[in-house]
């Protein structure tokens, strides 16, 4: 049995990693106050952050399902781990060097667990394939990637390579270093025959898959001949470091701008992510032989930050084809929060990015993915292509087709749109159609269950801004001048702020309690006076507030409402688009990029430094 980590070592690793760091890895976090951090548990499916990194206490608590620990506890949870595994995991990352106590099993050396093996295998394998790319033997390999717009410099940033046509090559390296044939069998690196283990990738282009945290995990390998009669496409199997159901190639490189723009772009291959990210689209990813899931959903929505306030986008280059069509459906199943978040992007001419950016180049790949369509509107426009819409029978019958996609819509304010919408490209009776989504509808109690969530998150921020004005003024300074009553969208919020707004500016009042009392009196009723003397000693969320996080709070509320104009806005821009209005469109256009930009200005402060 391995051997014991020293309890030094143990120690020096809770001292040097930091948690928020490697949360970070798989969550997204925002600042929370008072040096705290939130972001979406990974240990449970949530809307809503109630998942809180504390970095100075080196804690991580879920105030939803009570999983928290130290940063130990979190790898070992997060990637199940064992004890030891997560220490050496951490060790690596920080560049610890470990010391074991003497084994019970009688050997001196020191023996890691078996994902540290795994990973150190991979890792060399990875270093082992990337020479081989340059050797002799590896012209076809080279000419692949050339031939598909790949120089030298992509090679090495993607640390793609090439797996010798032998049986053995990677297995006699790999076991020069000392692992052993059951070690290269279990990561899916070498296969078990009759005469011992071969290598499972041979005469083929590689490309490492890596995780979150950048470590090779796995390898993605596109054959290279007609003579081979494997796969077109080969992938790791499922080991005990490799699950193909959360694994996103690209991830590692993606992750970081993904976080910051909140937008993830899914595409089909590894020459897809390469084509993408080469092409200043630095947000792509890849599923690794299998569809796209709802792990990767989940994955996905961690680092998005995908809350019901956020306005988080996933753009999926589908093929126009009934394969492409039949994922985007599925995906429409899937989960509604993330799909109304869901666009589509496809190329008229059923080109994939690689291909486009080899015969078009980069912009062509920048403009696919902003000629990005709602997943609704091209699930619903892709089904009523299907119909002769100049009959009669024609609409009548891509109707009844569409009907249940409507129908399947549960957010209450796109559906009505979207029936409108739909009624107008059919050509028939707005509220026949209506009438007909209607009854193909169950969705009701779902729906007024979301309505509510979104409610109570805007409460909580409308709340707590109140709490920051009539507590700290003096923190709130300038920006109060930037408040409007409209921000407010709880009627009593709304009813409170107007009266700080009837009272004055706070930073001429000698003391908050003056500020206070010339609210009280501005305030038109008893139930706002009560509300206000609430709202006035009710503890702000955080002990000792600086003017951070006063700012943090205010900043959310006016990217809020940057947030509901924003949407106003495009559901304008679809309703002209319709119409053909090219100057109203135009104008639109540029009122939503002041807009969004306003909006990351206003992110910026609410989310704090990364
Ligand atoms: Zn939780």
């Amino acid at each position: 049995m391995a051997g014991r980590i020293r309890e030094d070592d143990i120690n020096a690793v809770r001292e040097r990693a930091r948690i928020d760091e490697v949360v970070r890895e798989t969550v997204t976090l925002k600042a929370a106050g008072g040096g705290s951090y939130k972001g979406l548990c990974p240990f449970h499916d949530e809307r809503t952050p109630s998942f809180h990194v504390t970095p100075s206490k080196n804690l991580y608590h879920c105030f939803s399902c009570g999983e928290g620990g130290d940063v130990i506890t979190f790898v070992r949870k997060v990637d199940a781990l064992s004890f030891t595994e997560a220490v050496e995991k951490l060790a690596a990352k920080y560049g610890i060097q470990l010391r074991y106590e003497e084994g019970t099993s009688g050997s001196n050396a020191p023996r890691q667990g078996q994902r540290t093996r795994l990973i150190e295998a991979h890792n060399l394998a990875a270093a082992f394939y990337q020479e081989q790319l340059a050797s002799s033997a590896a012209q076809h390999a080279r000419n692949f990637l050339l031939q598909r717009g790949f120089e030298l410099d992509s090679w090495r940033t993607f640390g793609v390579g090439y797996s010798p046509a032998g049986w053995d090559a990677l297995s006699n390296y790999l076991r020069s270093k000392g692992f052993t044939a059951e070690e290269l069998i279990a990561g899916g690196l070498a296969v078990s025959g009759q005469r011992g283990a071969y290598d499972r990738f041979r005469d083929r282009v590689m490309w490492p898959i890596r995780d979150a945290g950048g470590d090779v995990i796995g390898f993605g390998a596109r054959k290279l001949t007609e003579a081979d009669q494997g796969p077109k496409y080969l992938n790791t199997p499922e080991t005990p470091i490799y699950k193909k159901s959360h694994v996103l190639y690209g991830l590692d490189l993606a992750r970081r701008d993904m976080a910051k723009s909140h937008q993830a772009v899914v595409v089909e291959g590894y020459t897809d992510v390469m084509a993408c990210h080469l092409a200043g689209i630095t947000t792509a990813v890849a599923t690794c032989g299998t569809a796209f899931g709802s792990d990767h959903v989940k994955v996905l929505r961690r680092i998005l930050m995908d809350d019901e306030t956020s306005n988080a986008e996933v753009v999926f280059t589908f093929d126009g084809d009934a394969a492409g069509r039949k994922a985007a459906l599925k995906a429409f199943g899937e989960d509604q929060k993330f799909v109304a978040s869901t666009f589509v992007a496809v190329e008229s001419h059923g080109l994939d990015p690689c291909d486009l950016r080899l015969q078009q180049g980069d912009g062509a790949v920048r403009d696919l993915i902003k000629s990005r369509v709602p997943l609704f509107e091209f699930v619903i426009r892709s089904t009523i292509a299907d119909y002769d819409l100049t009959t009669a029978e024609g609409r009548v019958a891509a109707m009844r087709a569409v009907t249940p996609v409507l129908a399947g819509i549960k957010d209450p304010v796109l559906r009505p749109e979207y029936v409108r919408t739909v009624a107008g490209w059919l050509g028939m009776d707005e509220a026949a159609l209506r009438n007909q989504v209607g009854k193909g509808s169950k969705n009701a109690v779902a729906q007024s269950t979301t309505t509510r969530a979104v409610d109570t998150g805007v409460a909580a921020v409308e709340r707590t801004a109140l709490k920051c004005v009539l507590q700290a003024p003096a923190l709130v300074g300038e920006w109060f001048n930037s408040l409007e009553e409209s921000l407010f969208t709880i009627a009593m919020a709304a009813e409170v702020f107007s009266a700080c707004q009837r009272a004055g500016d706070p930073l001429t009042f000698d003391s908050p309690s003056t500020w206070l009392q010339a609210v009280l009196d501005a305030a038109p009723s008893d139930e706002v006076k009560a509300k206000i003397r609430e709202l006035a000693v009710d503890p702000l969320p955080i002990d000792n507030p600086d003017e951070r996080y006063v700012q943090a709070v205010l900043a959310r509320i006016l990217e809020m409402d940057a947030g509901r104009r924003i949407s106003e806005l495009k559901a304008e821009l679809q309703r002209s688009s319709i119409n053909g209005d090219d100057a109203a469109q135009n104008q639109i256009l540029t009122d939503l990029l002041a807009l969004e930009q306003y909006r990351r200005d206003m992110r910026e402060y609410s989310i704090g430094d990364q």
